[in-house]
């Protein structure tokens, strides 16, 4: 049995601890490994060696972080597939995938390879006689970053790549159902010569989620998460006066207008909503169609959806994996139920589906339903599987109410040819990443990603210019020099420029 522990200190440990969790491989229905679950004893231990790592990575010069990062940038580069099979294993989306995941990981390492341009501060000459001004910013020490289990490189490295370059140290809490992507980011490190401790790796659940967030050696947490717990963690952080970004889940539309490429808009929304079984906080989920084009639409989806070859992720001809867990088909196919109990068509019934050779496998097929409303709990729940909700309303107007309502806000897209549509679109809905004729629409490295509404609380997107401001603090310099000739005199007044 594969035993998954922490990183600590360069090597990977248990630190003692007994607790573990299984884990397992989605395609198989079998359990492949067990997760250490760290303890209160473990969070002291890898904060105090975070702490101990911080101050002398945060004085290091901006070209001896650099070149670890290139370096860790080379090595990923190098082992992306070895990273993809093991995140397919443990989290049963094709290997295809999971190497798009990696590369889209590394091309924020690759924007974090320009730290020093991105640390470049600002400098005013003579903002009074013999007096300048100048601003920079400084790492905040250590930072947590909490992640989920549909990305388990990405999202991290949407994170650590910019927390490390910035000067802190980091502690990376990874989802307990595919733990292992970590220790191979960890591994990789120590590998581009990152020191001891700047990096380190707690497994763990709840226990060690509170401890971290309760600890006042953490300046800062990143998590990306379901709704529920990204706002439970922004509290519980915020109240112990911690830095906190904290992304949440989502429900996302896309509007299809009759005025759309039909086959183009069939073939997107069908990859949007199936791609990953469904388990990206990006995947469509409902489909808006406008007027009458769901006559024609409609139908191609479902033949399209009807043809995602599913099976399991190791396999190069599979398009679709299984579900993460157990629990996870039963509750997608439990709502799938549901919709229909409440008056929704299951066009395409993905319940019950059997792939040959992995018949304990936690698959589901593509479920395509038609006539759902906002009522239903199909549209109300974030499904977090494939399974796409088709909604008609007679207008654009609706369609944007419709959205806007709705209490998510990550991504969204419109399907149109109309230039007049498509702008009234970005500029009218409460979203934070928006796709014209582009269903997914991720924002690369150097832009920054986040939601609007219930998919972010706190104030920073991740990534981008603004992972940079939220790994750094801000601080502002007035300086004179003793020998200035005019303007020395102190004064009781308020200081004004002379
Ligand atoms: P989750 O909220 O169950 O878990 C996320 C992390 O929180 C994990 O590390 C988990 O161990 C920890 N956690 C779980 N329960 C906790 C609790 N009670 N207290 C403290 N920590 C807890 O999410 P998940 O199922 O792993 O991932 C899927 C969710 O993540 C979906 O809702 C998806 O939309 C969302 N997501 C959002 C984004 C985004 O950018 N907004 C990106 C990826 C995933």
């Amino acid at each position: 049995m594969n035993r998954i522990e922490h990183w600590m200190d360069g090597r990977a440990t248990d630190n003692g601890d007994t607790r573990v969790s299984p884990v397992y491989n989605p395609a198989t229905g079998q359990q492949t490994g067990e997760v250490v679950l760290g303890s209160l004893a473990s969070v002291e231990a890898v904060v105090a060696s975070a702490r101990r790592a911080a101050g002398g990575w945060g004085s290091s010069s901006l070209s001896a972080r650099t070149k670890v990062l290139f370096a860790y940038r080379e090595i990923v580069n190098r082992r992306i597939d070895e990273v993809a099979r093991v995140i397919s294993d443990e989290h049963g989306k094709v290997v295809s995938d999971a190497r798009g995941e990696v590369q889209r990981g590394l091309e924020v390492v690759e924007y974090a390879c320009g730290i020093p341009t991105l640390l470049k501060g600002e400098y005013s000459d003579q903002v009074s006689t013999g007096v300048d001004l100048f601003s920079y910013r400084q790492p905040l020490g250590v930072v947590v970053g909490i992640t989920p289990f549909n990305f388990p490189a990405m999202v991290p490295m949407w994170m650590f790549p910019i927390a490390i370059a910035t000067g802190n140290s980091f502690i990376l809490k990874p989802s307990e159902r595919d733990p292992s992507a970590a220790l191979l980011m960890a591994e990789m490190w120590r590998e581009a010569g990152l020191p001891e401790g700047v990096f380190s790796v707690l497994q763990g659940d709840v226990e060690v989620v509170n401890g971290l967030l309760d600890h006042p050696g953490v300046d800062a947490v990143s998590f990306v998460g379901s709704t529920p717990i990204a706002k439970a963690i922004h509290a519980r952080a915020t109240a112990s006066g911690k830095r906190v970004q904290a992304l949440g889940g989502a429900k996302n539309h896309s509007i299809i207008l009759p005025d759309a490429d039909i086959d183009f808009a069939a073939q997107h929304l069908v990859a949007a909503a199936f791609g990953s079984a469904g388990e990206r906080c990006m995947a469509i989920s409902a489909s808006i169609m406008v007027g009458d084009v769901a006559e024609t639409l409609l139908e191609k989806v479902s033949v399209m959806a009807r043809e995602v070859r599913v099976g399991p992720g190791s396999d190069p001809t599979s398009e679709m994996g299984p579900v993460v867990t157990k629990t996870a088909q039963e509750r997608i196919e439990g709502l799938i139920s549901l919709g229909a109990s409440q008056g929704a068509t299951v066009v395409v019934d993905g319940r019950g589906i059997k792939v040959s050779g992995h018949e304990n496998g936690f698959f589901v097929g593509p479920t395509v339903l038609d006539g759902v409303s906002t009522e239903m709990d199909v549209y109300r729940q974030e499904i977090f599987g494939p399974v796409l909700s088709n909604i008609r309303v007679s207008t654009v107007d609706e369609a944007i109410a419709l959205i806007n309502a709705n209490p998510y806000g990550n991504g969204t897209a419109i399907f149109t040819s109309s230039g007049d549509a498509a702008r009234r679109f970005h500029r009218e809905v409460k979203v934070g990443m928006i796709g014209i004729n582009v269903p997914i629409p991720v924002p690369m490295a150097y832009y920054s990603f986040g939601g609007w509404k219930d998919s972010l609380f706190g104030d920073y997107h991740i990534h981008g210019p603004e992972g940079v401001r939220f790994y750094t603090r801000g601080k502002a310099v007035t300086q004179r020099w003793p020998n200035a000739k005019v303007g020395d005199a102190a004064s009781f007044h308020f200081p004004t420029a002379k």
